[in-house]
């Protein structure tokens, strides 16, 4: 009740909250925020815990190894690994823990610099500027290319950064039903229609906002037919790619790679560094002229600290290990087995009668449980058998579709592929998770 009122002031928590009060709540919250000890890597170290009271938690200071499908190592760079490690960790001998400064003021390093350039070249743009968070890069990109006069047609399934970067620009905003490019067409015609004639719009400039691979759905944009209606109706694109860079396309330099789209026809493309290369921060990569201007004018730049020059460090080695600069061809092998766990998996669920959202190649995999109170069964049988993954529900999803989201890593084996495909299975009979037999085969 203390949540909900007190002494007469509005409470502080709702929604989420609200929804989860009563006994529910203390074993939704079993699914989240467990600490972790060491590199989430293949395994990752969570400590054990037992409920005390009837809100809080108890750690007794063991642990748990865990197979770890929860956190984003899509190519297998968060764990140690030879001459990444070794590189960054000659970055913080050579300068340090931080940079101790704004990029606009003195935190700009030449790593800094040639991160910029590195990961521009890496994703085929001019230019790129790094910001020193992916939930920052979007929450005030907007700001810095939108106003009033600009409207922004946003996927209603976008990231939380990219609705609240929008919002915080004052754009005025449209959205269209989650990939479809129908709807998005309807919705700039409809817009355009309002215009003046030879104006076009009585907007001064439309953007178009998607990401590459949603990151709860697990599937990936429509990137060929979204380009094509961007030039048909001279609107500007931006492209998330925080779970598609690294991961997608032969080489791994994501969505546009994937669907062998030219970058050029994407005027933004944004990233972060947390999922695929075992860093932080983020980044927008586009036309020379454009980036110049954010590096004055984007508020992170100015008022908020670089990203640490190590962090450059193991940005630049991942990279240059992916392109087959450093150490060739283990680059490749490991785009081989993030794209081979990806179909492995995904396949293997579909196969004992789970439902599972997305596309065969995303190293997203959603498999639906559907009931609230089916997720912190989920997420503690597993973590018995020693598999971490991540729960996502209401709000990030809608209320019945809650789901247990594996992220696949290409520094996990075969074999452990097999043995959480055992698992999964014995929990899914267990608690009835399955919702046919299986498909014969195919996907
Ligand atoms: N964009 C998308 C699509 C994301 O999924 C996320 C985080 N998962 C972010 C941006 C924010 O990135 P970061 O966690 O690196 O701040």
């Amino acid at each position: 009740a203390d949540l909900i009122e007190k002494d007469g002031y509005a409470p502080w928590y709702d929604g989420f909250e609200s929804f989860y009060v009563r006994r529910l709540k203390i074993r939704i919250d079993d699914c989240f925020a467990r600490p972790i000890h060491g590199a989430p890597g293949r395994y990752v170290k969570c400590f054990n815990r037992i409920r005390h009271g009837k809100t809080g938690y108890l750690y007794d200071g063991t642990s748990n190894e865990c197979l770890n499908l929860s956190s984003y190592n899509y190519l297998g760079f968060a764990q140690s690994n030879g001459v990444c490690t070794d590189y960054a960790l000659g970055c913080v001998d050579d300068y340090g823990t931080s940079a101790c400064s704004p990029r606009a003021i003195s935190g700009t390093t030449d790593l800094h610099q040639k991160c910029e350039r590195v990961i521009a070249d890496f994703v085929g743009k001019e230019d790129a500027i790094i910001v020193s968070q992916g939930y920052g890069t979007n929450a005030n990109l907007f700001s810095s290319i939108a106003d009033s006069k600009t409207l922004v047609i946003s996927d209603e399934l976008n990231h939380a950064s990219i609705r609240f970067g929008i919002r915080l620009s004052g754009a005025s905003v449209k959205v269209f039903k989650h990939n479809d490019t129908k709807d998005l067409e309807k919705l700039i015609r409809n817009q355009i229609a309002q215009g003046q004639p030879k104006t076009h719009r009585p907007w001064k400039k439309i953007i178009i906002a998607v990401e590459g691979l949603y990151s709860m759905e697990g599937n990936m944009c429509n990137l060929p037919e979204i380009v094509e209606i961007k030039d048909k109706y001279k609107c500007y694109l931006f492209v998330d790619e925080a779970h598609s860079i690294g991961a997608l396309g032969p080489g791994g330099r994501g969505i546009c790679d994937y669907f062998s789209v030219d970058p050029a026809r994407v005027d933004l493309l944004m990233g972060t560094f947390t999922k695929s290369f075992g860093a932080t921060g983020g980044y927008i990569a586009g036309d020379k002229y454009l980036i110049e201007k954010m590096r004055t004018n984007y508020i992170t730049q100015v008022y908020s600290e670089s990203v640490p020059p190590a962090v450059m460090g193991q940005i630049i080695s991942s990279l240059s290990v992916i392109e087959g600069t450093l150490n060739p061809g283990e680059g490749q092998e490991r785009l081989q087995r993030i794209a081979f766990n990806s179909r492995y998996l995904r396949l293997g669920l579909k196969k004992l009668g789970f439902i599972v959202y997305g596309a065969d190649d995303s190293p997203v995999i959603p498999v639906l449980l559907f009931l609230p109170a089916k997720m912190p069964a989920v997420s503690r049988m597993l973590y018995d058998m020693k598999i971490a993954v991540v729960i996502v529900s209401y709000p990030a999803t809608p209320l019945i579709s809650g789901r247990a989201r594996l992220c696949v890593s290409a520094a996990l084996t075969k074999e452990d592929l097999d043995y959480v495909l055992q698992k999964f299975n014995e929990v899914g009979d267990q608690i009835f998770l399955k919702f046919s037999s299986g498909i014969a085969g195919g996907s």
